[in-house]
């Protein structure tokens, strides 16, 4: 399988992979660092301390300093290595996959009539798996410790409920964007999961003296790093993503001025604004939940810098970024293009991956015959709901699940679909007739949800076949 020990240690025990190439060093040089101040007043600087500091925006300072505290853990625990190591393994190994991977990604169940191809990248990216690994060896560092983490570790059910299993106490939201951190106490151990926390929430960790266990994915704070390089150079991040996605609510807090985007439709309204001006009030108030405080779109439109939430859908951020760049040199001519726009790539390769590798399934969809494409993932996870975009685009029947379950016994599937809604309809079309079908994961899911889920469909058509023997 996939989930290697020896691939989870190297990611762990490697320091170059927590500096380049995540670390954006280009922007902004880790050695431009101010001198460490210890955890024993608060590590977040004042506004005073920042201006000292030169090439970095306080909040970024704010985060390094944090990070560099001895209460600060992002890189494990080595003497319960192996025993998490195992545990990892004997939770998510899928011998179906496994052979799926072994026989040119295809399978054929003849018993059941179902012929399975598997996209070519699928399932856990090495951030989630680097996510699992940080938290299952703080739970065993950690005995006789209270244990916290701050949202869902990934969107994945099985690994979310496997945490409550370890007894690691999940912050409660209370109302929204709010959440009740009253439960941690100082001494207790807080995990934060892979999109990261917001600098709200560090700030509020390091006054509360606690040990922290980042498992933040790196390709995550290489948005940050981007978007503090926006703030230096005078830029309003515009952040193609979801403003109540986990990973934007960090991002957007690392912001001064910020306007989130979620498709080409809002992108194309910003665009206009951009150009033509327009109704302020209702500018803002369409936008009102995905702004900074005091957003003015009259003169922070003027400059602005593009990135993205690590999950979207590469080629709809890409068409974003064009769209802007050409709607800034329709106002500024093209000499001036450079001084009004900026962007970076900040999309993850995990997920740009399994993206192309559901547009190859797609793409020969006419050749394998298939009757339909599954996607296996948490309905919460972003990169799994683009998956399904993919083939849904292209007019393909296909499928979002997040679970095994999903798909009943009386030949019906529940599925989310590309507008969000959870639906119940009738599955296979023609139970009598064999299936062909495609099937892809999110980087969030284990290999057993794939395994379970075809498991299920294979079960399906042979109930089919005992009842017509
Ligand atoms: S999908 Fe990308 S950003 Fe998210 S955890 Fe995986 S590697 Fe990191």
């Amino acid at each position: 399988m996939r989930f290697s020990s020896s691939t989870v240690s190297a990611f762990l025990a490697s320091a170059a992979f927590l500096s380049s190439p995540f670390s954006c060093q280009a922007f902004s040089p880790i050695s431009q660092v101010s001198t460490t101040t210890k955890m024993k007043t608060s590590l977040f600087s004042t506004t005073e301390e920042s201006k000292a500091t030169s090439g970095m925006s306080k909040k970024k300072e704010d985060r390094l300093n944090f990070m560099k505290s001895d209460q600060f853990h992002r890189r494990g625990f080595k003497e319960v290595r192996s025993q998490v190591e195992q545990d990892i393994e004997n939770q998510f190994q899928a011998k179906i996959v496994n052979e799926l991977k072994e026989s040119n990604y295809m399978i054929e169940n003849k018993d059941a009539g179902v012929k399975v191809y598997l996209a070519k990248d699928f399932g856990f990216c090495w951030g989630v798996e680097r996510s699992i690994a940080l938290a299952y060896e703080a739970v065993q560092h950690y005995p006789d410790r209270t244990l916290h983490i701050t949202n869902e570790l990934i969107h994945n059910p099985e690994v979310n409920d496997r945490l409550t299993e370890m007894k690691v106490n999940l912050i409660q939201k209370v109302g929204e964007g709010q959440k009740d951190f009253s439960t941690i106490n100082e001494g207790d151990v807080v995990i934060l999961p892979a999109f990261g926390a917001s600098y709200e929430e560090m700030e509020m960790l390091d006054k509360k003296n606690v040990e922290v266990v980042d498992t933040t994915c790196p390709w995550v704070s290489k948005v940050w790093n981007t978007v503090d390089m926006h703030q230096r150079k005078g830029l309003t991040s515009v952040i193609h993503g979801k403003y109540g996605h986990e990973e934007t609510i960090a991002t957007t807090s690392f912001c001064e001025d910020y306007i989130c985007v979620k498709d080409m439709k809002e992108a194309e309204m910003v665009a206009d604004y951009m150009l033509n001006g327009g109704d302020k009030e209702e500018f803002l108030k369409y936008f009102s939940k995905a702004i900074s405080k005091g957003f003015d779109p009259d003169t922070m439109l003027t400059k602005v810098g593009l990135a993205n939430q690590t999950t979207m859908y590469k080629k709809e951020t890409k068409a974003i970024g064009q769209l802007f760049q050409k709607t800034m040199m329709k106002k500024y001519g093209p000499a001036e293009v450079d001084q009004h726009y900026m962007e970076f790539d900040t999309i993850c390769d995990a997920t740009q991956e399994r993206q192309d590798a559901v547009s190859e399934l797609v793409e020969n969809a006419e050749k394998y015959g298939l009757d339909f494409i599954l996607v296996v993932g948490g309905w919460d996870s972003s990169n799994t709901a683009h998956l399904l975009e993919i083939p849904h685009m292209a007019g393909i029947r296909s499928f979002h699940i997040n679970r095994a379950g999903c798909i009943g016994a009386d030949n019906t599937i529940t599925h989310r679909t590309v507008d969000g809604e959870i639906v119940t309809e009738p599955f296979l079309l023609d139970l009598d007739k064999d299936v062909v079908m495609g099937v892809t994961s999110g980087a969030s899911t284990p290999d057993a949800a794939v395994q379970d889920s075809l498991s299920q469909i294979f079960l399906l058509k042979q109930l089919k076949k005992k009842q017509q023997s």
